[in-house]
């Protein structure tokens, strides 16, 4: 049996684990903790052997720290790491020899429409992302869509270079730029999670399109990357790593 607690169980996404978690066999639901609660203490109380944690950007690193000094492992959904915090929680996790997972998306069509996009990547050189999320969500752009831009520049270093932005009517209106890439998000009522990745070519475009339309979507992706976590010693980035 796996001990796990849930940290953001009282969220959106953290309410749907915590269900999932008790209709595995193979899981045990340690606890929750939410703002205001000792996460520290609750690892010591109850001995958990993975914290799944789905709460804040601003918390992420303090949150991820204390399950690893703690002797849990972190099964992570939380977004806003960069790319240099993962290599320095790499080193950390081999270090202590201990196994943790960070996805910025756990719905497995997320992940194959990211391999897809990084295959078209190798024959379309102009592409732009647009992501579509519900309007409480405070970071932007999504994770998702940083990592699909990473993908897509591993295959090539250059996009849109014959795409001409020359005169700025309004500031914004292209977007953020991912190494030439440009990342449009929408914020609105009514989404759940989605996002684009569009190509274009002379004469003809190719839509590359996810649509969550309910968090039920993370969980296999969640409950799958919370028994993985138990069999590694080291951090695993993306969820395209352990499918
Ligand atoms: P949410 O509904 O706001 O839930 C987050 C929960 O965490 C809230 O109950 C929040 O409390 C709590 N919280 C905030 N700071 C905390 C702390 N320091 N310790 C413990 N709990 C804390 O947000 P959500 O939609 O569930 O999303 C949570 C995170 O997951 C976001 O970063 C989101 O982008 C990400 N996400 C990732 C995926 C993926 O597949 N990787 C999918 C969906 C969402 P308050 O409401 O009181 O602040």
């Amino acid at each position: 049996m796996i001990n796990v607690i849930v940290s953001g169980y009282k969220g959106r996404v953290g309410q749907e684990i915590a269900k999932a978690i008790v209709k595995d066999p193979e899981l045990q639901m340690a606890g929750g903790v939410d703002v205001g609660d000792d996460l520290a203490q609750m690892i010591k109380d109850t001995k958990a052997d993975v914290v799944v944690d789905f709460t804040h950007p601003s918390v992420r690193l303090e949150n991820f720290l204390t399950i690893i000094e703690h002797g849990a492992r972190p099964v992570v959904g939380t977004t806003g790491y960069n790319e240099n915090e993962i290599a320095d929680l790499q080193v950390m996790c081999r270090e202590k020899n201990i196994g943790a997972i960070i996805a910025p998306n756990f719905a497995i069509g997320a992940i194959l429409m990211m391999k897809f996009a990084a295959q078209a990547a190798k024959y379309l050189d102009c592409a732009e992302i647009v992501e579509l999320h519900h309007e409480k969500k405070e970071d932007f752009p999504s994770g998702t869509a940083v990592k699909t831009a990473q993908l897509m520049l591993n295959v090539r270093q250059e996009f849109n270079k014959d795409v001409k932005d020359k005169v700025v009517n309004l500031e914004g209106a292209r977007g953020a730029n991912a190494g030439g890439i440009h990342i449009h998000s929408v914020r609105l009522p009514g989404f759940v999670a989605h996002q684009e990745v569009i190509f274009g070519t002379l004469g003809q475009t190719l839509t590359i399109r996810h649509d969550s339309i309910s968090r039920e979507s993370f969980m296999p992706g969640v409950i799958m990357a919370v028994k993985k976590v138990m069999t590694i010693n080291e951090l695993i980035y993306g969820l395209e790593n352990i499918i």
